[in-house]
């Protein structure tokens, strides 16, 4: 049996992202972790369990993964599922049918859609509200919810919500806290240090960063609280396979470099486009004329690899832009190496009602921008012709 390298008791969350499960293979030495995709391990004798049994209840390869994302968020551990939405759900099902929800009314569609489904079976009860109006959160905050559910920068507007006074007025109030942190990943955000109880990712985004995982994780800052989510996800089979928690880890490493980079990038193209008479408004919280700008400088470490901007002359305008891009792909998704544009009106929003989206400001023109890890003039020389292409459309 050899011996794991033994590392230092603090590193910085930089090496913790690269070195998590590095040199630590008891068998060969091997400096990448195996990856374990046993279903089922051996017991010691009869009513001698080892430490791990069946994969749904445990895994290694999948508790590697838990234990970096717990390491980088600063929580207790982290439950690993199998996409964004089963994070989400699995904090959910702390909730009873007299429990209240509060969420935000601009949040992601697909964690509206879970909310409005759960909350029409009486799962919990649920309010969605605009977090940064100070009496709609002291309305919803009076009727005593259990859950105040925060995605901080919003999806697609990039809204930023005070997550810290938000938790601080929610826990006066009796409810927990959670953090949808996918926009930004650990490395540019870590809400429990700003008093959540839970963050959730889609680790299908920033974490993984290779656009060929769907994965998603729960990390609690209370050991009883992980204790209860790890259970259920196990009794739900909810949990991510042990060869995508594998392929994330493997993200992870590059995870720091991947971001600081493409938010860099992305400060550009929010700069380029903000002086572009085609777009309309720039939605980055980089910028100084962003609302929330002195809010993400003070909460954040960067502003991030999203941004979204209206284009003038609505769809038409939208469908000539698309057409011309070269280098940007239109997909849905983000936060992948790659660079990606996405019409939510059309794509990751289009289930919401009309009256719902004008709510939430998803209009005609708006795109949203996923920043990749191509050269910055590359991706600036795209924009430049697809705007050129769109202006006959849609010149102000
Ligand atoms: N949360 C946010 C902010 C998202 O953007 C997404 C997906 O786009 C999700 C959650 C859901 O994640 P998944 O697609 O991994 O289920």
């Amino acid at each position: 049996m050899r011996k794991p390298i033994p590392r230092p008791a603090r590193l910085t969350p930089e090496t913790t992202a690269v070195l998590t499960g590095i040199g630590e293979d008891a068998a060969f030495g091997a400096i990448a972790p195996p990856l374990h995709l046993s279903t089922t391990f051996a017991f010691e004798a009869v009513e001698r369990e080892g430490p791990y049994a069946y994969s749904r209840a445990g895994n290694p390869s999948r508790d590697l993964l838990g234990r970096a994302l717990a390491q980088l968020e600063g929580g207790a551990g982290a439950v690993i599922t199998s996409s964004g939405m089963a994070a989400i759900d699995l904090v959910l099902s702390l909730l009873g049918p007299e429990d209240l929800v509060v969420a935000p009314h601009d949040a992601y569609w697909g964690t509206l859609r879970l909310l409005g489904a759960r909350a029409a079976r009486r799962q919990f009860r649920l309010a969605l509200i605009d977090q940064g109006e100070r009496p709609a959160v002291e309305r919803a905050l009076a009727e005593r919810p259990r859950l105040l559910l925060i995605e901080s920068p919003s999806n697609p507007l990039m809204r930023v919500i005070d997550i810290a006074d938000l938790a601080s007025r929610a826990k006066a109030a009796g409810a927990q806290v959670a953090v949808d942190n996918t926009f930004l990943s650990p490395a540019l955000q870590q809400p429990l240090a700003l008093g959540a109880d839970f963050v959730v990712h889609s680790t299908t985004k920033f974490i993984n960063g290779h656009s060929d995982v769907v994965g998603g994780a729960v990390v609690a800052a209370d050991r009883a609280d992980l204790d209860t989510l790890a259970s259920w996800a196990g009794t739900v089979g909810a949990v991510g396979s042990p060869f995508d928690a594998y392929m994330t880890l493997r993200g992870v490493r590059t995870l720091f470099a991947r971001v600081e980079r493409q938010q860099l990038s992305a400060m550009a193209i929010a700069e380029f486009l903000e002086a572009h008479p085609m777009a309309t408004a720039v939605h980055y919280p980089g910028l100084p004329s962003h609302p929330n700008h002195a809010l993400a400088s003070r909460q954040q470490r960067g502003f991030g690899a999203m941004l979204s901007f209206e284009l003038s002359g609505g769809l038409e305008a939208v469908r000539r832009f698309a057409d011309a891009l070269r280098v940007f792909t239109l997909a849905e998704s983000l936060g992948g190496v790659e660079s990606l544009v996405a019409h939510p009106q059309t794509m990751t929003h289009a289930g919401m009602a009309r009256p719902a989206q004008v709510a939430a400001g998803i209009t005609d023109g708006l795109l949203r921008l996923s920043v990749g890890l191509e050269h910055v003039e590359d991706l600036l020389a795209d924009l430049a012709a697809a705007l050129d292409a769109a202006k006959a459309a849609g010149a102000p």
